[in-house]
């Protein structure tokens, strides 16, 4: 489960501007979630409408803990196996199948999950794609639109990854964005804030932190908002502080923090900006190497992010930071022709935001600044049509100068 989370939390579930082919939605589901927070039981009942029709077979991926299977609709029969950690439901469809239903139920979370992130007890219920609560399309490339109805038997408070209303015991969520997820946190009560284009949900039973994080937050939203917002500025967001110091995470506009409390004000605007940035840098296929152009340029808009507010020295910090950190280690090289492969985080967040340091040394920051509110604004989302945008803004040599530098991982 490890191996697949970090994977998927590592990246922003989120559509770009513009329907790229593997991330238009291939689904729209229809759900009904039933959560018992006192016993960690749950029992799901949804409806899929399969967009396109399919025909032959259809595998999912869903929790190991849940039973009870039924599968209905346009369907000539199903099996459970395993996949990994995980149970795979392999689904025979009819010819041109347009729909298919899925219950289950069951006790998700025998034990907690390492990194906490989804729960369900007397506090809160939290739930992601991490923990597999919802049948999910075992070639991760499923996109789907959702309109899920949650009842926590109680009149709890929600935030997700989406359109929320509040109903007597649960909420609405409702997802127009194809996504691969639907994420949420509901709970008794959130201390809530409503600043300026977002809204804190709090977690915590004190304040500790929290305005210093207005500051960042009021930062990157300025920041981002006057390079790259012109045409598509950030929507209202949602951020969740939890009460956990690990484990945060990005869902469209629903941002989850962990305790702020005794975070430095320049990791808050490098990991704010980051996250925020994730609305423009979000469109290249996170299961392939074209994520180092997501997460890459999300960080290192982050750092620059950081060296606009704290200064310049701050930003050196930082970066003579990544380079100890991928000093020695053996990288693969962040982009090659030909290649397809994932890279490892260090390559991503690390190795590729110092390329792109590289880069901005090499242009000057103008050209640099113009590359990358291309590279945000057009919604590039592969590495050849980065370069080609590179050789319009700053020549065939910058060109070739960076598609030499990306094909090593410590330049
Ligand atoms: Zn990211």
């Amino acid at each position: 489960m490890r191996v697949l989370g970090l994977l998927l939390l590592t990246y922003v579930l989120t559509a770009p501007s513009q329907a790229t082919p593997f991330d238009a939605p291939v689904y729209h589901y229809q759900g009904a979630l039933k959560v018992d927070p006192d016993t960690g039981h749950i029992a799901a009942d949804w409806q899929i409408d399969l967009l396109a029709g399919q025909s032959g077979a259809l595998t999912f991926v869903l929790a190991p803990s849940l039973g009870n299977i039924a599968v209905s609709g346009d369907v000539t029969g199903f099996e459970t196996g395993e996949q990994g950690p995980f149970q795979s439901l392999t689904i025979q469809l009819e010819d041109d199948a347009r729909q298919i239903g899925i219950r289950y139920d069951g006790v998700l979370l025998p034990e907690p999950m390492d990194n906490d992130i989804n729960a369900i007890s007397p506090e809160r219920v939290e739930l992601t794609i991490d923990s597999f609560w919802l049948p999910v399309d075992a070639g991760f490339r499923g996109f789907f639109t959702a309109d899920l109805t949650v009842d926590v038997g109680a009149a709890w408070r929600a935030v997700a990854n989406g359109e929320v209303t509040q109903l007597p015991t649960g909420a609405r969520i409702i997802n127009s964005g194809p996504s691969l997820d639907i994420a949420f946190t509901l709970a008794p009560d959130f201390r809530v804030s409503g600043q300026e284009g977002y809204t804190l949900f709090d977690l915590r039973d004190h304040d500790e932190g929290r305005d210093r994080l207005i500051v960042a937050a009021d930062f990157c939203l300025d920041y981002l908002n006057a390079r790259f917002g012109a045409r598509d500025p950030l929507p209202q967001i949602s951020f969740v502080i939890h009460r956990r110091s690990e484990s945060a995470y990005n869902r469209r506009a629903y941002i989850t923090l962990t305790d702020i409390s005794d975070t430095p004000d320049d990791r808050l605007t490098q990991f704010v900006c980051h996250e925020l940035a994730h609305h423009w840098s979000a469109g290249a296929d996170f299961m392939t190497v074209e994520n180092w152009l997501n997460e890459s340029f999300a960080e290192y808009t982050g750092v620059m992010a950081l060296r606009e507010r704290h200064g310049e020295a701050a930003f050196l910090d930082r970066m003579n930071g990544f380079r100890d950190q991928v000093a020695g280690q053996d990288l693969p090289p962040v982009w090659v022709p030909g290649a397809t492969e994932r890279r490892p985080y260090l390559v991503n967040y690390r190795a590729e935001p110092i390329a792109l340091w590289h880069l901005e040394t090499c242009l000057g920051r103008p050209a640099f600044e113009a590359f990358l509110v291309r590279y945000m604004v057009d919604g590039i989302d592969t590495t050849p049509d980065l370069l080609a945008m590179l050789e319009e803004v700053a020549g065939t040599e910058a060109r070739d100068w960076f598609e030499g530098r990306l094909a090593v991982s410590d330049g």
